[in-house]
């Protein structure tokens, strides 16, 4: 089984972008410590911000803090913020007790928020100065996850792209697969990869500060998040080559990425078809299965994670939905323009958000689905909208193959609960 769906006659990419910038509805990018901190099992992140940001990412934990954390805010009080403090000072003072009490800490994060970026604290200077003090046990770097104009994956992004330049020089021709993936999904795309014979294998980020990830100009990337264009363009500046693909999303997604990394290994027809089929045969039987509720049915997109074209794409392509706007924060043509390729003509593609113009185009186009974030969800559900929350597609293991159904199934299941409450008020 090697055939593919024809791609559209008319895709997306030349599409004239809607821009707008107004006021958005997003989370900060500390919400990516809540999946980065669980990846990376030898990372701490110490957030310098405010009573705010703790609560933030103590209720985004919820209760998965059963052990000693590997995150934590050094809280800036209003002295600090006065300048009355010296904010450096304490610091140190909180770096140092935290790595005497944690020995099992072999990086450490300082990751800055809005509290911290108004009253310009320098955490690049921190980081240098406490890489000093610390090293070889520690590697102190720093990234920031404030709200102030970013979104909440580019926490992410900031986070993977701060280690770039810190990775160790390579020659040799590996993959790089870069992006947070859920350990059990990163093992099934290991397992396909290595089945495939393409290896050296490395990721960022890692599991641990040990592993074997290193860059150099023999380095193929790929990335499996949409959200990563700093950590692509720290990894162009090291010489490493992008692998353009759509991204791992169904069972077109899944192949076409696939087949991207397998050509730049030059892996042969008849590998890649054996690899393949029985896991995409599974995928596609299980997208039928869940997509029933989908077809024919419209779908809005607010900008929240990222994850937007891609996501459109699968449902238009291998659900049949029909998009009428697709809007994410931003559109990078290196990394998105493989998808919009393959998004069917139609959908308004906006940038960026204007949020009160936008509610009005939703309720206007009263689509059957929208997906949105949190804050907007009950408003448009009050209006009798059926709403998909996109913060749950950053949190749920979505790519690949073993994961398609459950993809389709999780935009299903909205749909399923509007019908539930419509028959239950008629
Ligand atoms: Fe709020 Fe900014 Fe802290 Fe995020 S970083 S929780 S937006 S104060």
């Amino acid at each position: 089984m090697t055939e593919h769906m024809p791609p559209p006659a008319q895709g997306c990419r030349n599409t004239p972008v809607l821009k707008e910038r107004g006021q958005r509805e997003v989370f900060c990018g500390l919400t990516g410590i809540i999946w980065l901190h669980r990846k990376m099992q030898d990372a701490f992140f110490l957030v310098v911000g405010s009573r705010t940001c703790a609560h933030l990412l103590q209720s985004a934990a919820g209760v998965m803090i059963f052990a000693e954390p590997r995150f934590a805010t050094a809280i800036l009080e209003e002295s600090d913020l006065a300048g009355l403090n010296d904010a450096h000072a304490e610091l140190d003072r909180t770096v140092s007790e935290l790595l005497a009490r944690r020995p099992d800490i072999r990086q450490l994060f300082l990751v800055g928020s809005c509290p911290s970026e108004v009253i310009k604290l320098d955490l690049g200077r921190a980081a240098e100065r406490l890489t000093v003090e610390h090293a070889p046990r520690v590697r102190v770097l720093n990234y920031s996850g404030s709200g102030i104009e970013t979104t909440f994956t580019e926490g992410e992004d900031a986070c993977l792209a701060s280690m770039v330049p810190v990775l160790p020089k390579t020659d040799a021709r590996e993959l790089l697969v870069v992006g947070a993936l859920p350990d059990v999904v990163e093992d099934q795309m290991l397992a396909l990869l290595d089945a495939m014979g393409i290896g050296p294998v490395r990721l960022l980020p890692a599991r641990s500060i040990d592993a074997n990830t290193a860059v150099g100009s023999n380095t193929k990337f790929a990335l499996v998040q949409p959200f990563l264009g700093e950590t692509h363009d720290a990894l162009t500046r090291r010489g490493a080559a992008h692998i353009a693909a759509p991204f791992p999303f169904g069972d077109e997604g899944t192949t076409a990425w696939l087949r991207a990394v397998a050509d730049a290994f030059d892996v042969s027809d008849a590998t890649f078809a054996a690899v393949t089929d029985a896991p995409r045969a599974r995928a596609r039987k299980a997208i039928a299965q869940a997509s029933d509720a989908l077809t024919g049915k419209s779908v809005f997109f607010f900008p929240d994670s990222q994850l937007e074209i891609p996501l459109a794409r699968f449902l238009a392509r291998e659900c049949g939905m029909l998009p009428v706007e697709v809007g994410s924060p931003y559109i990078r043509d290196a990394l998105h323009g493989p998808d919009l390729d393959l998004l069917p003509e139609g959908p308004t593609i906006s940038e960026g958000q204007d949020v009160d113009k936008q509610l009005d185009r939703c309720l206007a186009a009263r689509p059957d689905l929208t997906v949105c974030g949190l804050g907007l969800a009950n408003p448009l559900e009050a209006q009798g909208l059926s709403t998909k929350w996109a913060i749950e597609l950053v949190f749920t293991p979505v790519h690949f193959y073993e994961q398609a159904g459950d993809l389709a199934a999780l935009f299903a299941r909205s749909l399923k609960r509007r019908a539930v409450l419509d028959r239950g008020a008629s």
